[in-house]
This record gives C-alpha cells, structure tokens and sequence, in this order.
C-alpha cells in the first residue's frame, strides 16, 4: 500500500517546494509531486520561477546589462576595456548552469528536511486522496489529511499570434534564442515583455514593443512610469502605446505582424517575435471531474483570504489562485498554509506585496500609487527624490530615476512606495516593511540611514512628505 502522507503538495514551484519544506519543518510528514520535465529528460524542481522565469530571465538582464556597461560605460570611469563583445551562446550556457544548480538544490533542500519527492503527475481524486501518473503511466494513490494545489501557470497565447518554434515565441523560447535577433518584436509591454525586450535590446536589437492599453504601467505611480517609460526609450527600446495586434504570417525566416493604433492599420517585419500578453492559471488535470475543487470564471481556482478551496482539507497557493503572479506571494502562501496546517494562526497582508521589474534602471513599488490613492477617495501628500541629487548615485554612475512616498494626509501613514532607480528591487524591502509595521512617513524621516547609499532617496522622499528634505530644493515648504 502506498504511504500515507499529513500534508501532500502539488506543484514544486516557488509556491509548493517552499510549503512542502515549512510543513516538514513544522513535523508533519509531507509529500511533493511534481511532474516538469527538465532538459535533461529528469523531472526537475522549482517550476516556471527556477527553470523558466524569474532566475533564467535575470541571469539574462545581469549579463546583458553588464555588456552595455562594458561597452558604454566603463570608458568614463577610465576603464580601458578594449573591444566588447558578446558570445550569446556562453551566456545561455552560463544561464543553463545556474537553473541547473538552483533546480538541483531543490531536491537536495526536500532531502534536508524530509520532504518525500515524488515524480510525476498529481490528480486530487477527493478529500484526502491524490493519484499520481508516473513518466511509465503507472499510478499510485495516495492518502493525505491535507493537500495544498501549487501548479502554477502558463504563458498566454493569443490566436493573431501563433507561436512558432524558434520565430514567434513566449518568455520561455525567448530565453532560450542562440544569437541575437536584428528584428525583435515584443507583444505586450508589461513587467515579462520589458525585462525580455531589454535584455535583446541591450545586445543590439532594434525592438519594438507593441502594447495594446494606451498608458504604460498602469500599476505603477504615473510619475514613475512616466521617467521609466522616457528612460526606455533613449536605451532604444521602441514602445508603441494603444498598438492592436491584429494578425501574423510567418514568411520564411520572417514574421510580419499587423496591427492598429490610433493612425490605422500598421505593419512591421521581425526576425523573431516575443509573445508576452500575460500568463493563464494552469490547472488542467490537477482535479479530477466533480471533486469539488471550484474554479472561478478565470480559470483559477477559487480560494479564500487563507487559500482554502472549496473542498475541506484542500488549500491552493500561488499562480494558479488569485492575485498577483509573483514567485514571493507563492511561497508566502505556501508558508502560511503550511502553518495553518500545522495549527498554527497565519495569515498574509496581500496589501504589502512588493513588485519589480528587472530593467535597468529597475522599477520596484509595493502598496498604493498616488492616482489610485486619490481614485479612492483618500486624501494624500507626497515626498520624492531624485537620484540626480544622490552622491552616491553620482558614484555609481546611475543618476537615473527618483523614489516616491505616497502617504494619509491626515495620518502621516506609508500608503505606497514607488521607485524607479538602481536597486529598486533591493530598496523596496523598506516600502513593505513600512507597510508591515503601519509606518508613517515622519518614522522613515527620522531614521537614519547609512551614507552613502542608494537608500538615502527614500529617506530623502520621507523628509520631502513634509517639505523638509535637506538635498534637494523643495517644491512646497512647509513650517
Ligand atoms: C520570464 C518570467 C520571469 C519572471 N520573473 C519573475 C520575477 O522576477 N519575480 C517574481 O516574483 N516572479 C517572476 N515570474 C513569475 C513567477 O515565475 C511565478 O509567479 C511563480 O513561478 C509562481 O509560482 P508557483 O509555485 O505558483 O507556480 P510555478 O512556478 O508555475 O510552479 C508550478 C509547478 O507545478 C507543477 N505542476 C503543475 N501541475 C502539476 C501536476 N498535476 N502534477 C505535478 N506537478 C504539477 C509544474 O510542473 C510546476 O513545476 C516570472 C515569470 C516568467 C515567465
């Protein structure tokens, strides 16, 4: 008979490896099956994040970044470097190994803390049984008090846009090019599109991206989308706003792809064409017909503030739920269902998510952006700094980009930190911390910041909230 498990996991991705390794941690004996098959024809873990996202797709924006600093760059820094160039196919190799050693590191972190890995597909036939297909076919059932669903999800097709192997592509074929495109047009101009058309773009490129909503970033503060969307645009990327794709044909090596924007119907040729319209939950076959698992009209599986389905003892986490498609918020649920599992009182602050894109510079928000604040109806003051005005920013020859604190009026209270500069990913842990802890802006003000840091723009912005920071000539003034 097959064992008998506390806890099941479906799904090794960022959202299940990392509640499969807190529930053994918490005592409970657990299982996590996962079926993605890697290069090397072995089931891997880690799922789209590890293999095909967040990690491939960085690995990719650091050594291109580091090209165009090569090449550009070091020059004013009297740096002599000769002549730059780029040997794509090392990159990819070097890309290759790093998922190759994080996935790897997966199973070695299951076999650290008990987690029993089982290879294959996983169907929840009812409350507290999961079957799982093998590669060979065979399936076994297996009984669980808890199942916790983390299967993910899947780029989005588009039907003017077929894909096509190695010339109209998703993020996946995108990182996988072997030489640079001269064309590269990039369907969709959101957080994946950005980070792929720069990465191209950076290596010599002409890329256009072609954005079907009229403003850019709509999420993001619009003062920060603004400067993020004219930083773009003088490193070449072409984004062309309010752009309709309305069909494809692939003529030999080519794609021409039609469109239409606010002068009419338009047409472009491309080596190679990115599809990056945005990703779908992916939980075809993970529950079997009438279990009672409920979806809701997107597909995703419908879940409550805790991530517990419809069905009793069945919780789903991550990308294949509702709200953002982060590998972050996957494995917070993760670790907050593993402890309600466990017994524990968990719950997440789906308000203090933080978001980045990899660009260079980066942009990074967590929390409310000024126009949504005032959509609301909340009355709101704001403090910003510029990284023109930061020494070290000068010293890192990345002057680039402002931060910006969006506070209560009346309350002083962080609503919203929003920064487009070097590091923002790295700076905006003090956003949500902020959040976290109900800050108010005066609190970030006074605290004290190392110099010089890249990190002194928020302090800077805190100080501006109220008209007082020291660095910069203030736009109000206040007593
Ligand atoms: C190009 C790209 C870049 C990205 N960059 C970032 C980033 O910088 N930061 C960030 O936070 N997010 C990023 N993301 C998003 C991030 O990858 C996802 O939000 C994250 O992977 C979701 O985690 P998950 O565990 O919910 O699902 P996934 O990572 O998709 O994992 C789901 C796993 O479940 C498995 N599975 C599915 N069904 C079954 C089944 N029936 N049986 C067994 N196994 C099953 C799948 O094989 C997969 O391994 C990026 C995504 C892409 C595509």
């Amino acid at each position: 008979m097959a064992d008998k498990f506390d806890v099941i996991v479906i799904g090794a991705g960022p959202g299940g490896y990392v509640a499969a390794i807190r529930a053994a941690q918490l005592g409970l004996k657990t299982a996590c099956v996962e079926k993605w098959i890697g290069k090397e024809g072995k089931v891997v873990h880690g799922g789209t994040c590890l293999n095909v996202g967040c990690i491939p797709s960085k690995a990719l924006l650091e050594a291109s970044h580091k090209f165009v600093e090569a090449k550009h760059d070091f020059d004013d820094m009297g740096i002599q470097a000769g002549d730059v160039s780029m040997d794509v196919k090392k990159m990819m190799a070097r890309k290759d190994t790093i998922v190759k050693n994080l996935t790897g590191g997966i199973s070695g972190l299951f076999k650290a803390n008990g987690v029993t890995a089982i290879d294959g597909t996983g169907k929840v036939l009812s409350k507290g049984q999961v079957e799982v297909t093998d590669q060979d076919g065979k399936a076994t059932t297996y009984d669980a008090d808890s199942i916790v669903i983390a299967a993910g999800s899947v780029p989005v097709e588009i039907p003017p846009t077929p894909l096509k192997e190695g010339l109209v592509v998703d993020s996946t074929g995108a990182l996988e090019f072997q030489e640079t495109p001269k064309r590269l047009g990039v369907i969709g101009a959101g957080v994946i599109g950005l980070e792929l058309g720069s990465v191209w773009n950076r290596l010599g490129s002409e890329v256009t991206m072609l954005e079907a909503m009229d403003d850019f970033l709509p999420m993001v503060d619009t003062a920060i989308a603004k400067e993020t969307q004219k930083l773009l645009k003088k490193q070449g990327l072409d984004i062309k706003l309010g752009a309709r794709v309305t069909g494809s044909e692939v003529k030999g090596e080519e794609v021409v792809v039609k469109y239409t924007d606010a002068k009419g119907e338009q047409e472009m040729t491309f080596d190679k064409l990115i599809v990056c319209v945005g990703r779908k939950p992916y939980t075809k076959g993970v529950v079997a017909d009438g279990a009672g698992v409920e979806l809701d009209e997107r597909g995703f599986i419908q879940v409550d503030d805790q991530c517990r389905t419809s069905l009793p003892g069945v919780f789903a986490i991550g990308d294949c739920v509702r709200g953002q498609m982060l590998a972050h918020k996957a494995s917070e649920e993760g670790i907050m269902v593993a402890d309600i599992i466990a017994g524990h009182k968990a719950e997440m602050n789906y308000d203090a998510i933080p978001c980045v894109i990899y660009t260079f510079p980066e942009v990074a928000w967590v929390g409310l952006n000024e126009q949504d604040a005032k959509a609301k109806g909340i009355e709101v003051k704001t403090g910003a700094f510029p990284f023109a005005a930061s020494g070290r920013a000068m010293a890192n020859n990345a002057t680039e980009g402002q931060a910006k604190i969006i506070a209560d009026a009346e309350t002083d209270r962080v609503l919203g930190m929003h920064i487009v500069g070097q590091h923002a990913g790295e700076m905006i842990a003090q956003g949500v911390i902020a959040l976290e802890f109900g800050s108010s802006a005066e609190d970030l003000a006074l605290t004290c910041y190392a110099h010089p840091t890249m990190s002194e723009a928020v302090h800077e912005a805190a100080l501006a909230v109220e008209g007082h920071a020291i660095h910069m000539a203030n736009r109000k003034k206040k007593k």
